[in-house]
């Protein structure tokens, strides 16, 4: 094994010329590729095209799915949600293109009106949310964007770390908790059945306490022997605390992101509430879209066999990068460590402090990667080590160019870093 960290100047000084001068062949190559984001590829795309000849538009109760009404949904999509979701199908939502887009009604909602439950709006207060890091940029955006103070709570291969979670509950001002349960973004971890009762199970000082869940990544497995995480409501329900969770989906990453159907689960008491506050936002959502997935996806074992479909073309990019890593990180002492998520869209690749410089290495060889940093509150990874990689968009040989460029970046940078 090769340990950068136990070398002497000279040999450190040798191997850094010699990856400049591979790092350079690379820069020579004039690439232009772009991991930043968890795209699907066209080739997933074209897996849902047929859907778009689907022109029936009356529901199987005789709605016409064309007009305005039914701000909670077609009935069919709301069954249809509450297999995926697990819950009963007058608890389930089903809105309009975008789950972060509810998500985020939600923490307004939160912040200016509160739920059912609050003594008081959020803001009345100096209100703080919990985020379990790295997480999902865009969720903590959200919450930043609001004014709430962003706490950052560890995510372990179990889930957000529980000890501290049940700590950080005690204060009154920590209104809710960010998480995606199965498939985390960005290290594809599974939250284990003790987390899932933890959560449910806690006392929190805020009496109004909500677990956003976010299961955005529920049907997206690339094995046979996929994850399993208990439901968050039923759990809530055993332990009497069922108006906890607001539990999240989409079918971005199934159909079309941005043009697909997304849905929220919740108690009969906060789907009331939820109800009678959007109804001064909007009249209904895309019903006859809601329709068409319906009637293309048909249930659960309907997205299933989608699924199977995606994880053909995602299964061999995921293989790609793991590979790769293995063959030319896994020979390094310390070096770096990555995860191998059973599901989801991203690869976690941890680094010894070389996150931001490894990143920047990329992209002056034309290779863009998330921003160091995003998967963390205000976009400060403290110790620089987690960089997100995502498999799915690019096309396999550019994705082998584009790991291979990534490691030999993570070691010059490395390399850099000890020299300096
Ligand atoms: N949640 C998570 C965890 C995600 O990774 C994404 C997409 N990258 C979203 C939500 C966005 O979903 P939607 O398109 O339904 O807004």
């Amino acid at each position: 094994m090769t340990n950068y960290f136990a070398m002497n100047r000279e040999d450190l000084e040798e191997e850094y010329q010699s990856l400049k001068r591979i790092y350079k062949g690379y820069c020579d190559k004039g690439l232009k590729l772009d991991m930043s984001r968890g795209k699907p590829s066209p080739e997933q795309l074209d897996l849902s095209m047929d859907m778009l000849s689907i022109r029936d538009y009356i529901g199987e109760t005789g709605i016409d799915s064309r007009n305005y009404g039914n701000l909670e949904g077609m009935p069919e999509a709301r069954t249809f949600f509450a297999q995926i979701l697990g819950a009963k199908p007058e608890e389930v939502i089903v809105g309009g293109n975008s789950s972060l887009n509810m998500m985020y009604y939600l923490v307004e909602l939160g912040w200016r009106s509160g739920f059912a439950d609050s003594p008081r709006p959020w803001s009345a207060g100096k209100p703080k949310f919990l985020c379990p890091a790295p997480g999902y940029d865009r969720h903590f955006r959200v919450t930043e964007y609001f004014g709430f103070d962003l706490v950052t709570v560890p995510m372990l291969p179990t889930g957000p770390d529980m000890d501290q979670v049940e700590k950080l509950v005690q204060d009154e001002e920590v209104k809710g908790i960010w998480c995606v349960p199965l498939y985390s973004n960005p290290d594809g971890y599974s939250y284990s059945d003790e987390t899932v009762r933890r959560l449910a199970a806690m006392k929190t000082a805020a009496p109004d306490f909500k677990i956003f869940w976010d299961n955005a990544y529920c049907v997206h497995h690339l094995t046979d022997t996929p994850d399993h995480v208990l439901n968050i409501l039923d759990e809530c329900r055993k332990v009497g605390c069922e108006d906890r969770p607001l539990m999240f989906c989409s079918l971005s990453k199934v159909t079309f992101p941005g043009a697909s159907v997304a849905a929220m689960a919740a108690s009969l008491k906060n789907v009331e509430y939820i109800l009678k506050n959007m109804f001064s936002m909007i009249i209904s959502y895309d019903k006859f879209n809601q329709l068409r997935h319906v009637k293309f996806l048909k249930d659960a074992n309907g997205v299933a066999a989608h699924m199977d479909k995606h994880r053909q073309i995602v299964e061999p990019k995921f293989k790609t990068v793991l590979s790769i890593f293995d063959k030319e990180l896994g020979d390094y002492e310390k070096l770096a460590h990555w995860t191998k998520p059973n599901g989801g869209y991203f690869i976690s690749l941890y680094t010894q402090g070389v996150a931001k410089r490894t990143v920047q290495l990329c992209k002056e060889a034309g290779v863009v990667l998330t921003g160091a940093g995003a998967a963390y509150p205000y976009g400060i990874d403290p110790d620089d080590t987690n960089i997100r990689i995502a498999p799915t968009y690019p096309p396999l040989e550019e994705l082998e160019t584009a790991t291979h460029l990534l490691c030999v970046a993570v070691k010059l940078a490395t390399v850099e870093k000890l020299l300096a």
